[in-house]
């Protein structure tokens, strides 16, 4: 099992990782403590919110792909908790990295990284490493799977 909270002032989630790590939010006023044998929720309960998933069915397919490419495009070079969030989930979710999917993705990372050389776009380097890891997965996908990236260079 593993607890995952909202903290409601900073807006981080957060989650155990089953090795007791003290895990806390960004304004560190709440953190998870979780291993194989206990968990515990550090913070006041007004403070966080607990994330329960629920599960649903959904189509792999060209519909769901495009919005989670609108996800990325939307948080390419913001300042906002959804740039890691987008970038997990479809690290997670290796299989709906299709061929077009990895070609529309290291397009839209390959202009974010011109506007931002550029000077178009001012955002965190910690958002900036986030991208290149994204950009090098993408990359070890594109080689695995034989996708043909030949005009994608990396950044
Ligand atoms: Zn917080």
């Amino acid at each position: 099992m593993t607890m995952r909270i909202r903290c409601k002032h900073c807006n981080t989630i957060i989650e155990g990782d089953g090795k007791g790590t003290y895990i806390t939010c960004k304004c560190k006023k709440c953190a998870i403590d979780e291993t194989k044998y206990y968990w515990r929720i550090i913070g006041n309960i007004e403070d966080f919110e607990e994330i329960k998933d629920e599960y649903i069915n959904i189509k792999n397919n060209y519909v769901f792909q495009d919005m989670i490419i609108g996800s990325l495009r939307y948080a390419l070079g913001r300042r906002t908790y959804s740039s890691d969030e987008t970038i997990d989930f479809i690290m997670e979710h290796k299989e709906i990295i299709t061929e077009r999917v990895c070609k529309v993705m290291l397009r839209d990372l390959k202009w974010y990284f011109e506007d931002r050389r550029n000077g178009i776009i001012i955002d965190d380097t910690c958002d900036f490493e986030s991208w290149i890891k994204l950009q090098n997965w993408l990359f070890d996908i594109a080689k695995e799977k034989k996708y043909d990236i030949m005009s994608y260079e990396r950044r």
